[in-house]
């Protein structure tokens, strides 16, 4: 069994859908092991995205990430860093596979409602940059 990092984001909690995301992610087979809701501030967003530090869009990302509330999550299961990517769908919506969250809720490439972690040293990392090890259960 595998963990993973998951944040409903800005755009999502804006239109109230934090239950429907969590209705798809747990059909899939995954169990939410942690989640709070917090108000990212600008100093944890810019870390968490610290690879795209250099891209065009990265001011546009930390304004979006901190414009509202996020929910972050740790997501458990067999698999579930592919499975939790494959169950979000393409990055940009427009490109996402039917039935994926991105598919029915995201609204454009930025806001596209929900991150997920890419490998397992990522997964690792942006777990313990929001939950504690006794706050996984
Ligand atoms: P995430 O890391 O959020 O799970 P991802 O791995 O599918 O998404 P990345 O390439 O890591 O995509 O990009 C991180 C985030 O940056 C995207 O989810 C999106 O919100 C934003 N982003 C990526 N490309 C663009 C773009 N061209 N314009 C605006 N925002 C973008
Ligand atoms: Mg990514």
């Amino acid at each position: 069994t595998e963990r993973t990092f998951s944040i409903i984001k800005p755009d999502a909690t804006k239109r109230n859908l934090t239950g429907a995301v969590n209705a798809v992610i747990e059909e899939a087979g995954l169990r939410i092991v942690a989640q709070k809701r917090i108000q990212m501030t600008r100093a944890q967003a810019e870390t968490f995205y610290a690879v795209h530090s250099e891209r065009p869009f990265f001011g546009e990302l930390v304004e979006f990430m901190t414009s509202g509330p996020v929910v972050v999550q740790v997501l458990e299961g067999e698999n579930a860093i592919a499975k939790y990517r494959e169950v979000m769908g393409a990055t940009n919506p427009a490109n996402a596979a039917e039935g994926t969250i991105r598919k029915k809720f995201a609204l454009s490439v930025g806001e596209n409602t929900v991150h997920g972690s890419d490998a397992p040293e990522t997964a690792a990392v942006e777990i313990a940059q929001f939950f504690a090890g006794n706050e996984i259960v």
